[in-house]
């Protein structure tokens, strides 16, 4: 069964169509990276999988389920701008995830329960490389910590589903990598699915099991709003074969617009091989095993 099933989903604001026609199946377990340009729908997506946002007509399903109409703890979230809590410690922003879920049965943590908490936040803080840091308060960490912190405050919830909104946008480039090499081994050890949005097309193919483009193909001058987004590609990723680049109507994000990323001009049917693919890749110690997981995942 699908973790995830869209369904002719649409979202519209007004007479704004911002998504249209949605349908897809995402495997449980698997690593989906969102690209598109500015504007595309991309965080109105995760938004409506973190059930922040109703779609105007379609159906989305967890695990065959209807998806409710709010977030739960099924489904975590990852900003780009770090959630954590400033006036608690590293250690008490991830147990503080555990006492919200005890909170609705018992009110508070107290003896066994607590100190499994604390167990259990530890080996999350020490999965993020924060181990050393637990009593330390979110000001005194760098970014990428105070980042790291948000993934495992995340994770203490144990979802099903992991939403990430350019969660690693803000990062100066080797922090960012270190980040790349963090989430794949707790996306493997927790076999979550994950769902991540990102300006950075390296970061989606580096990453991802499977690529889906939102973008919108079709504009009408008298109105703008009239056609909304769609899905115009989805790749299953494997190392195996010749990688499409991916086509847009517009750059993706001004940020993005550097060496690595594809402007709408240098964009036609050239395709990356597979070897080009590797040099660029994130991981490259892991991809054989990376390799056997898209192959089950997609
Ligand atoms: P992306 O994340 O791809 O940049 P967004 O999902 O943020 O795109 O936005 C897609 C479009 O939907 C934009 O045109 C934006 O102005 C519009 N939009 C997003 N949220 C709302 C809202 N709450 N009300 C009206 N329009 C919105």
């Amino acid at each position: 069964m699908s973790a995830l099933s869209l369904r002719n989903v649409w979202v519209e604001y007004g007479d704004q169509i911002v998504l249209e026609r949605i349908n897809l199946e995402i495997a449980s377990g698997a690593f989906i990276s969102v690209v598109g340009p500015s504007g595309a729908g991309k965080s109105t997506f995760l938004r409506l999988i973190l059930g922040q946002e109703q779609p105007t007509r379609g159906t989305i399903l967890l695990d065959g389920t209807p998806l409710p109409p709010e977030p739960g703890p099924d489904r975590g979230v990852v900003f780009q701008r770090y959630s954590v809590f400033p006036h608690l410690t590293v250690l008490r922003n991830v147990l503080i995830a555990y006492e919200f879920e005890a909170s609705k049965v018992v009110g508070q943590l107290t003896g066994k329960a607590r100190r499994d908490a604390i167990a259990k936040s530890e080996h999350l803080l020490e999965g993020v490389g924060l181990a050393a840091h637990r009593d330390k308060y979110p000001s005194a960490l760098s970014g990428g910590m105070q980042q790291r912190l948000a993934i495992a405050q995340a994770l203490a919830r144990r979802p099903r589903v992991l939403l990430l909104d350019e969660p690693f946008g803000a990062l100066d480039p080797g922090t960012r990598a270190q980040m790349h090499a963090l989430i794949r081994p707790l996306w493997r050890e927790l076999r979550m699915t994950i769902i991540m949005v990102t300006h950075d097309i390296t970061e989606a193919f580096g990453l991802g099991t499977r690529l889906i483009a939102l973008d919108r193909p079709r504009l009408d001058p008298h109105a703008p709003g009239r056609h909304g987004a769609v899905v115009t590609y989805d790749l299953h990723l494997s190392r195996g074969g010749p990688v499409p680049i991916p086509r847009f109507s517009k750059p993706l994000d001004s940020k993005s617009l550097d060496s690595k990323s594809l402007d709408s001009k240098s964009l036609d049917s050239k395709s990356l091989d597979s070897k080009s693919l590797d040099s660029k890749s994130l991981d490259p110690s892991d991809e054989q095993a990376n390799a056997r997981e898209r192959r089950q995942n997609a």
